[in-house]
């Protein structure tokens, strides 16, 4: 089945021929004609399916009828995070680049006052965050009884979040009468209810997770001990051993991408970091850097990274094993994206035992250990530190500074502080966090130190640059 198949437009065909792509994904090939004919629809995939244009492109054709009013969108799409409300900006200027569709974002951390003048102009689709869109509202500077048609994407991510309240809310104010379209990477019950509310006879379909079939993604667990000494050095062993183009390297907290990026700095290696105490302008900042290629390592949390769509991502590294196991497969799913092979390391410590089980129950299959490059053979019970210094690699991913800088960063003689192990990594372990610190699945409350991570609205003055061309609201034809 071709894309000339599924009932597009002319226009969007050449767009979609612009876009290099041949075939259409199976998700989209099964949405498109059931969305184009105003069905509603639940979808079960993640990113790196080709669902965003599952939904963007029949949305184009959609909304190329008929006109905008003042404050008023006729489209809305809910994303739970910045990054990727960008990036569905991102699509709709790639494929309606041949239609004139207005178009606004609201995400925190951007000028209020520019969106709302966006929203004022009237725009054909609006997407937005929870948070930012429940304040607009709030403030009575938008109208959603004019929105025949809603995408709710990553419904399960937005429970993580503890977003279902606000889009409940969102939900009640459109229209009943409308088109609804929901995303999710799996179907917890608390989605399922929300669709059974929210939705009218949806279609559904389901495609497969690419972390079970994806087979160019090779994975591999490295058990280390659990010290964060221990744990870095065989980071680096590891991006020295590879060759490592690019790779996005997963913490659990906020505080370890700090540090961890800081010490792969100080090692030589050009990396960079993105959390959610970033301003918005500094985390698209790191992002462009990454994608332009000035940094090679991206050290991330779940929530900045979530969706992050960066073409040929070679390698990504789990510094610390994710809390749950659908992280894990979202977080390996930012290489081996369209057809292209990828390598997955997941550092475990004894502590990780059952979240990796979780992980291996979930994608069904049994990740295969290696040790350390220079280490011992894997023994994930192991906590004695590592005495072999890690091997030179001949990969990209390598320090771009001399070959024994990462070994020798102080000075030529003496060790690096950091192998020399600094006072507080020569203490005794610190303690895990407590498990029950690890996120509800499930729950919907809000939680919001989880929320403030995903979405910290910052002040209205928090964007002090130019707009960057997503942003700007007309997609010319
Ligand atoms: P998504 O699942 O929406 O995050 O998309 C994953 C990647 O697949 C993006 O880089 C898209 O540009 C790309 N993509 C989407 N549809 C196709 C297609 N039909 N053929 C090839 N690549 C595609």
């Amino acid at each position: 089945m071709s894309f000339a198949d599924l009932g597009l437009s002319d226009e969007l065909l050449r767009a979609v021929t612009d876009a290099g792509y041949s075939e259409p994904t199976p998700i989209q090939k099964q949405a498109i004609p059931s969305v184009l004919m105003g069905r509603d629809l639940i979808g079960i995939a993640q990113t790196g399916t080709g669902k965003t244009a599952a939904f963007v492109l029949p949305m184009i054709d959609i909304l190329g009828e008929g006109r905008t009013r003042a404050l008023m969108p006729r489209s809305l799409i809910l994303e739970p995070t910045r990054e990727l409300a960008a990036q569905v900006a991102e699509n709709f200027d790639k494929y309606g680049v041949n239609h004139k569709l207005s178009m606004a974002l609201l995400i925190g951390g951007v000028q209020m006052g520019d969106q709302v003048k966006a929203l004022q102009g009237g725009v054909d689709v609006l997407i937005a965050t929870p948070g930012r869109l429940m304040d607009l509202f709030e403030r009575g500077k938008i109208l959603l009884t004019g929105c025949n048609l809603l995408v709710i994407d990553e419904a399960d991510r937005m429970l993580d979040m503890g977003f279902i309240p606000d889009i409940e809310t969102i939900c009640t104010k459109l229209p009943k009468q409308r088109q609804t379209l929901l995303f999710s990477a799996t179907m917890p019950p608390v989605i399922k209810k929300l669709a059974d509310k929210f939705l009218d006879n949806p279609k559904q379909i389901e495609v497969a997770r690419p972390a079970t079939t994806n087979t160019n993604i090779a994975q591999r667990l490295v058990p280390v001990p659990s010290s964060a000494f221990e744990k870095r050095k065989a980071l680096r062993a590891l991006l020295e051993a590879d060759d490592v183009q690019t790779g996005i390297i997963f913490c659990n907290r906020k505080t370890t991408v700090r540090e961890l990026n800081k010490s792969l700095k100080k090692y030589g290696f050009r990396s960079g970091e993105i959390h959610g105490d970033m301003d918005q302008p500094a985390r698209l900042a790191e992002l462009d850097k990454f994608k332009k290629g000035e940094i090679n390592l991206l050290v991330a949390s779940d929530v900045a990274a979530r969706g992050l769509d960066i073409k040929g991502v070679s390698h990504v590294y789990n510094f610390d094993a994710p809390w749950h196991p659908d992280d894990y497969v979202h977080r390996i799913g930012r290489t081996g994206r369209a057809g292209a092979t990828g390598t997955a390391y997941t550092l475990i410590t004894p502590e990780d035992a059952e979240n990796i089980a979780e992980i291996e129950k979930l994608t069904g299959q049994k990740i295969e250990r290696v040790a350390v490059p220079g280490g011992k053979a894997p023994d994930a019970g192991d906590d004695a530190p590592s005495e072999e210094a890690p091997k030179r690699g001949r990969g990209r991913g390598k320090p771009a500074a001399k070959a024994d800088r990462a070994e020798k960063p102080a000075s030529e003689t003496r060790p690096a502080r950091e192998e020399r192990a600094p006072r507080e990594e020569r203490a005794p372990r610190a303690p895990r966090p407590e498990r029950e610190s690890r996120p509800p699945r499930g729950d919907t409350r809000r939680d919001e130190s989880r929320r403030r991570e995903a979405e910290d609205d910052g002040p209205d003055d928090g964007w002090n640059g130019p707009l960057p061309d997503f942003l700007n609201f007309t997609l010319s034809a």
